[in-house]
């Protein structure tokens, strides 16, 4: 590893967080990759050393295990290079809630939700320190729809957009940038792993596309990048809907069609 500015990226042994650290590494980055897979992390992380003369270190870590996620934690906390995190290990689950078991549930609240917070809370302090710095959170469209039935999986996205944006109203002013991105349908192996059929989806977005876009919003500092959304007008108008509700709010008083009938 050099001096320079370093990346760490969950889940980047395949799909999305290999993509970024394709990228990352080819803008001069050097990298540090987790993901349970250590002979992928081992082969990426030689192919980016060759390609691009990255410093590319490796950190195989099960996030949904205590002790593991503790040891990324620590990385995040004690290595002065990381400026810029990635929270991008995930999963879905397909299928009802009903026929879900309830340790697969848990299991993916622990990597969806657990995993980038805690990541998040180790390496935030030292990057407002700092005054510099980024940490993207990979989310997803079916956070913003309960309507595609993945109801656990779509929770666990709501969630990761809710806590961007509100570390984004915090951090941004200490000088710590934090992006949401939601993707839609991406072809990667998130589909197989999840028993989904991807052949049967409709039309996927290329992964190099999906990254690309979102580094583009990651350059404008936007705080939420949708690459699939055409119309931002859409976003903006569902964002002023929400603030407008909130705005409607009056705390000390029953809206009145809850009132008793006289
Ligand atoms: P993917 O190809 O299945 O890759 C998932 C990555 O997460 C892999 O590197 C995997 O590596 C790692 N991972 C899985 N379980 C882990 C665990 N317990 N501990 C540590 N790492 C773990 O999926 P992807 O599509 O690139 O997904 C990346 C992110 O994008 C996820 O947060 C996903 O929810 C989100 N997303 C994807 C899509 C899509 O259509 N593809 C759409 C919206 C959002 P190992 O197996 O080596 O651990």
């Amino acid at each position: 590893m050099t001096n320079r500015s370093t990346v760490l990226i969950t889940g980047a042994s395949t799909g999305i967080g290999a993509t970024y650290a394709d990228r990352f590494a080819r803008r001069g980055h050097d990298l540090v990759l987790v993901a349970r897979d250590k002979a992928r992390l081992q082969a990426l992380a030689a192919r980016l050393r060759a390609d691009t003369g990255a410093g590319v270190d490796i950190l195989p870590a099960d996030l949904t295990q205590p002790g593991d996620l503790a040891a990324v934690e620590a990385r995040l906390r004690e290595d002065a290079r990381i400026d810029t995190l990635i929270n991008n290990a995930g999963a879905a689950l397909s299928g009802p809630f009903t026929e879900q078991p309830t340790e697969a549930v848990a299991r993916l609240v622990a990597l969806n939700t657990t995993a980038p917070v805690r990541l998040a809370s180790a390496i935030a302090p030292r990057l407002v320190q700092a005054g510099t710095g980024a940490i993207v959170n990979i989310g997803s469209v079916v956070g913003l729809a309960p309507e595609f039935g993945m109801s656990v999986y779509g929770a666990t996205k709501a969630f990761v957009l809710f806590l961007s944006q509100g570390l984004s109203l915090e951090l941004t002013p200490k000088g710590v940038y934090v992006q949401a991105v939601l993707p839609a349908g991406t072809r990667t192996e998130i589909w197989e792993r999840a028993g989904i059929d991807a052949s049967a989806m409709p039309e996927l977005m290329e992964v190099g596309a999906l990254v690309d876009a979102a580094l583009v919003g990651f350059d404008r500092r936007e705080g939420v990048t949708i690459p699939p959304l055409h119309d931002a007008a859409h976003w903006h108008a569902l964002d002023a809907a929400r603030q407008a509700l909130v705005g409607d709010l009056r705390q000390a008083q029953v809206a009145q069609r809850y009132r008793a009938a006289a």
